[in-house]
């Protein structure tokens, strides 16, 4: 798309970007959207963190920039921002070894400091990069939820931030990033501005800094529409419903893409066999492989679902766990790749024990296993509870592995139910968090599987050519940015 006026420059922030490091689905976006938006006629740069567990050789390539101390409350904390160009987009870290070389990313008693400071320095680096020039800055999630704050708290006097447009953009509602109010004297140097604090209190002893960015931001998008309709009501709101509804006109909700290169059944170097619509043989060798691998009875008739994710209670685990007897009854294989809360860990090793090769639970992280998974499976089971955009369930359709969804977020947004009357459809929906629900429609799927092979196939086909790539939302995004600021005609 041609764009008339200069190009619009966006520092995209986010705690995490693959392929330098990835926790869930923010990693995807941060790592593929920022390409595509420069593929279609932005200037996007990325800013992260400088964990000490980004691989070596990335670690390597990277150039040292800039450095400046960043004021936090009554100290000043060192910064180094390196730098890295990958695959045409720039990238920033934000270097500070006591804040981030760390054995994980997350979970750590200090991390509204760690994150605190993470924002703070993305405001210092657009005065100390003049190479930025710095038009939108687009937060993605708590970690960076400060900076809109900052920015119009700290730095409005200063020429490099003064036009700064700001944008929050909600992965998870369920992660804000709230701590006890020391912090506001500690950390944000907050205290004595009463208006500031008033916006960040959420309970008379804690601030909110997902609470801030919502109120601070000239602008807030999330990563669906029905996302951005849930996020307005009590049951999905997580307590910011409120904010929600009042900021309804500038909310917006627009649908992740996957990156299409990566996920790519035709090319998947990871993957037993490549295949892609119209040549499907060799998705039944990913399957036998598959069911080899994670010693599961080799046998193509039986339908292999699996689920790859956090396993928490968002995921919609206990339907799983109340269903599992029933499934397994009827000669259904499961295997689940994933990491999470003990409890669920436990419940699902269980399973692996008691169910034999029927039933197989990876208790780890590992992308490779996941590329097989997603390659091999015949149905992916994910009935969340809620999910903002989910991408699982659009890479598991660009391999032919036929989604089983609940209808919330962006698995409604992204999953056309199968009708068996006009033969429409890419997957499968289930309404109500009722595990009896959710197992009648898994085994109503089955059900094509075993006895409508003609159906199965043309469902792959449809779920398999639908179009998920970046490019499909980055009109919406060249759009929201475009109108923060009118006078940068497109
Ligand atoms: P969320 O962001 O809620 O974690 P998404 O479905 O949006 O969920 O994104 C999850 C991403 O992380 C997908 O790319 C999925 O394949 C990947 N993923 C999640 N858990 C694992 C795991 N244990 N091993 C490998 N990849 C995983």
């Amino acid at each position: 798309m041609a764009v008339q006026g200069r190009k619009i420059k966006v520092l995209f922030a986010s705690a995490e970007a693959v392929p330098f490091v990835k926790t869930g689905g923010l990693g995807d976006v941060a790592g593929s959207l920022p390409r595509a938006l420069n593929h279609e006629g932005a200037d996007v740069s990325v800013i992260m963190p400088k964990y000490s567990i980004i691989p070596q050789e990335y670690q390597e390539q990277m150039k040292h920039v800039a450095e400046f101390y960043v004021p936090l409350a009554w100290r000043s904390v060192y910064c180094g921002i390196e730098k890295l160009t990958y695959q045409g987009v720039n990238f920033y870290f934000v270097d500070n070894e006591g804040y981030f070389k760390r054995d994980g990313v997350y979970g750590y008693f200090d991390d509204g400091e760690r994150y605190a400071f993470f924002s703070k320095a993305i405001c210092e680096a657009i005065q100390y990069l003049p190479e930025l020039q710095v038009d939108v800055l687009e937060c993605n999630d708590w970690q960076c939820a400060m900076a809109p704050v900052f920015l119009r708290e700290f730095y409005q006097g200063s020429a490099a931030c003064r036009n700064v447009k700001t944008i929050f953009t909600v992965h998870n509602v369920k992660f804000q990033g709230q701590f006890g109010d020391k912090v506001l004297n500690d950390i944000l140097g907050l205290a004595d501005n009463p208006t500031a604090a008033g916006q960040l209190y959420c309970d008379a002893t804690s601030v909110n800094y997902m609470q801030g960015a919502l109120l601070y931001s000239d602008a807030i998008s999330t990563v669906s529409p029905s996302y951005a309709s849930e996020l307005q009501m009590p049951f999905y709101g997580e307590g910011m419903d409120g904010i929600f509804r009042r900021r309804s006109s500038s909310l917006r909700g627009i649908l992740n893409g996957i990156d299409v290169d990566a996920w790519n059944p035709a090319t998947d170097s990871m993957i037993e066999a490549n295949y892609e619509p119209g040549k499907m043989k060799n998705k039944a060798k990913c399957k036998e492989a598959l069911q080899r691998e994670l010693g599961l009875a080799v046998d193509a008739e039986k339908p292999l679902v699996v689920m790859i994710g956090r396993l928490t209670n968002q995921k919609g685990l206990g339907l799983v766990r109340y269903a599992m007897n029933r499934l397994m009854e009827r000669g259904v294989q499961i295997a689940v790749l994933g990491t999470g809360d003990k409890d669920q860990e436990d419940a699902f090793k269980y399973f692996d024990w008691a169910y034999g090769d029927q039933m197989c639970a990876k208790i780890a992280f590992d992308n490779a296993l996941s590329h097989r998974m997603y390659a091999g499976g015949d149905i992916l089971l994910m009935p969340s509870e809620f999910e903002p955009c989910g991408l699982s369930q659009m890479i598991a359709m660009r391999y032919g592995t036929l989604p089983v969804v609940r209808e919330t977020g962006g698995l409604q947004d992204s999953v056309i139910p199968y009708n068996q009357y006009t033969g429409e459809g890419t997957g499968f929906r289930f309404a109500n968090m009722n595990a009896d629900e959710m197992a009648n429609v898994l085994l109503d799927a089955c059900e094509v599987f075993w006895t409508d092979k003609k159906a199965w196939k043309r469902i792959q086909k449809q779920a398999m050519e639908t179009d998920f790539s970046w490019s499909r939302a980055a009109d919406d995004y060249l759009d929201m940015y475009y109108g923060l600021h009118p006078e940068l005609a497109r």
